[in-house]
């Protein structure tokens, strides 16, 4: 299907690129991580050049049909569909990977199987598709070369962003074998992310504006009694000490906080939540400057500028060229983001960072005075930012990152190299949830997804407007489930939340340690096996996951507004032959619900059984069903070969030369 050559450039640059096959063990599907760094020529000139893709390809002769998904605020993982028609070009100009399309192309032959290509770049990418399908089209991914130029030598080569290629049947087990690999070589993780910590974070029903201390701990206190880990203090704690502060303007004053709302500062909150037994987080928008931060007129020369070619729509009117954020390709905005972010963890201990970012830096930084070209200042940003948060995982190695980004609009395996998970998407209301979840699978191991149970708002959003007093337990029942696949949290005022629900969040989330966490710490992966259910009432109105451990499955399955009577599903990857348990998980689980189970929560059944049809048709009020499926009892066991002999896997691919285990990512 692939075909890479190493190829001379006219200008003389000399692209050199590498291809690691990712051992993803026993699916038959392979991933490649693709690299390029590009030299100048021999004679030691320096070259301008702004096309520098990582690879270059061919796809086999014949038709191709592109699958995709586009992604806005409050929108992502939207799915889009086309018959693959050259020229054609997927990417984002926003500065931001997943604002505006997500860097995950899936192209699908019926002759030759499935592709995905995903470009491992928080910034400008691309992935275009020229020839034609009679020769095979040719395509090229990597990093865009929109506004993007950089001067290469044989001292100062380009190393490009990697980019990852998938392939299997069809796109299921394409993003399937693509997620394994990331859970095998690309999500890095910590004896305290393995713990799977769960979350309670005060954004949505407080804000900032109705969040303080007293409110924050008291919280904190419901938070220990549910048997939750960490309590997350979100935006509201920084700039002015004055209690009408707006976050987003005070962003950058991470030394200066705001004691109006929080008398003691951080230390004495986190001294608090940390004398209650919980771990303590916090949110920074670490890169960002806001209008009426004292840092932006304090330190000019870190900030990212764009004077020669500003934005079309500029943060600040009366200063188009200023971009908003710290510039992480000069060497003293570095140390300036490093600074601030060993303060906050020193002072406050924290196991838990949510790593938000609010802006488009578009094409990003034009000064000269940072170390960087004109043209590479988002790169040079970008590449800035990785080292950072590489250096924060080895100097706090009990912190659990979280990458947010408005949402999930910086969801891409060059930012989940290094941090542990990826918050989906700001609003949660269940039905979107499944959307998003959907989506994220294609790419992403349990253990990198986070998100939360559908939130309480402050504010207004047209479909999400939970209401703790009238709720019932079948809707937060479906509510929590449909996020206990992978990490999780709750945001809601957990004060007011009703003893009722208060023990029903509790049984939920002993079901989550029991039952599901064992499964994502050892890197599941979340397969759909139905349709992708829309926002609003569309797609599949009866959605089911499987959280495909190596010997127990977890299926879920939700009953969302418009569903038939019921659904019939086909879980993977059984042996037919095999026996199977087959668990009803709680609580409030109606074994009428499940056919095949006859009245018991627990049944032995064949393989075939569940594969013909694991039947659900509610008796009840229940919407949302956790069914735990395991496998046989174990074969005899084998005396191991004492040569050691190499799997058969492992064994054939350092045949082919391709074999690289155990390597960090670029
Ligand atoms: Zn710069």
């Amino acid at each position: 299907m692939l075909e890479t050559t190493p190829l001379h450039m006219p200008d003389d640059v000399v692209e050199h690129r590498s291809v690691e096959t990712l051992d993803i063990g026993t699916r038959e599907s392979r991933v490649l991580r693709c690299a390029m760094r590009a030299l100048g020529p021999d004679d030691g000139r320096a070259v301008v050049t702004s096309d520098l893709p990582t690879v270059r390809l061919q796809l086999l002769p014949g038709p191709w049909h592109a699958s995709w998904f586009a992604s806005d605020w409050g929108d992502e993982f939207l799915p889009r569909t086309a018959p693959v028609e050259a020229p054609m070009t997927f990417g984002v100009r926003t500065g931001r990977s997943s604002k505006g399309i997500h860097p995950w192309i899936g192209l699908v032959s019926a002759e030759h199987g499935a592709l995905v290509v995903a470009p491992a770049w928080s910034g400008n990418w691309t992935v275009h598709i020229d020839g034609d399908a009679t020769d095979g089209f040719k395509l090229t991914a990597g990093i865009s070369s929109w506004r993007f130029h950089r001067e290469v030598s044989r001292d100062v080569p380009f190393s490009a962003p990697a980019v990852y290629l998938a392939w299997g049947d069809d796109l299921d087990e394409a993003g399937a074998a693509l997620a394994t690999a990331v859970h095998r070589w690309v999500v890095p993780e910590s004896a305290w992310t393995h713990t799977m910590p769960v979350e309670w974070n005060h954004w949505w029903p407080y804000e900032d504006a109705e969040i303080d201390a007293e409110t924050f701990v008291a919280n904190a206190v419901v938070a220990r009694d549910l048997g939750l880990d960490v309590a997350t203090l979100d935006a509201g704690w920084f700039g002015r000490p004055d209690t009408e502060t707006f976050w987003e303007r005070e962003r950058g004053d991470w030394d200066r906080e705001n004691t109006a709302r929080f008398p003691g500062g951080l230390v004495e909150t986190s001294r608090r939540v940390h004398e209650l037994g919980l771990g303590f987080g916090v949110w920074i928008e670490a890169e960002a400057i806001g209008p009426d931060a004292q840092v932006r007129r304090d330190l000019p020369g870190i900030q990212a500028r764009r004077d020669d070619d500003p934005p079309g729509s500029p943060l600040d009117p009366n200063d188009p060229g200023w971009l908003g954020y710290v510039c992480l390709g000069s060497i003293a905005g570095r140390e300036h983001v490093r600074g601030v972010l060993d303060r906050l963890v020193a002072r406050t201990g924290a196991r838990w960072l949510k790593l938000d970012f609010n802006l488009d830096p578009g094409a990003g930084c034009s000064r000269t005075d940072h170390g960087h070209g004109s043209g590479d200042g988002l790169y040079e940003h970008y590449r800035g930012l990785y080292g950072l948060l590489d250096e924060l995982r080895t100097a706090h190695p009990n912190l659990l990152l979280e990458a947010c980004s408005s949402g999930g609009l910086r969801i891409d395996l060059g930012l989940l190299s290094r941090v542990h998970c990826a918050f989906l998407s700001d609003p949660d209301w269940t039905e979107f949830h499944l959307q998003l979840l959907w989506g994220a699978a294609r790419m992403l191991p349990a253990r990198a997804v986070l998100h939360w149970s559908e939130s309480q708002w402050r504010g207004f959003h047209p479909c999400q407007n939970l209401d703790l007093a009238s709720l019932d337990a079948p809707t937060f029942d479906q509510a929590l489930r449909a996020v206990m696949l992978h990490r999780f949290g709750v945001s809601y005022r957990l004060v007011d939340l009703s003893a009722e629900l208060r023990r029903r969040l509790a049984q939920h989330l002993t079901t989550y340690r029991d039952e599901i966490a064992p499964l994502v710490r050892a890197g599941a992966v979340i397969r759909p096996l139905t349709d992708q259910p829309l926002r609003q009432g569309g797609g599949e109105r009866f959605p089911a996951f499987q959280l495909d451990g190596s010997e127990t499955k977890i299926v879920a399955a939700f009953r969302l507004d418009g569903a038939p009577e019921g659904c019939t599903l086909a879980p993977r990857g059984l042996d037919p032959a095999a026996r199977w348990r087959l668990t009803l998980l709680g609580p409030a689980a109606d074994p009428a619900d499940v056919p095949l189970l006859e009245g018991h929560t627990s049944v032995e059944l064949s393989g075939a059984e569940l594969i013909e049809g694991l039947r659900i048709d509610p008796q009840g009020q229940a919407t949302s069903w956790l069914i735990r499926i395991d496998a046989p009892p174990p074969a005899p066991r084998v005396v191991p070969d004492p040569e050691g002999a190499p799997s058969a896997t492992s064994a054939r691919l350092a045949a082919a030369g391709t074999v690289s285990e155990g390597k960090p990512p670029p």
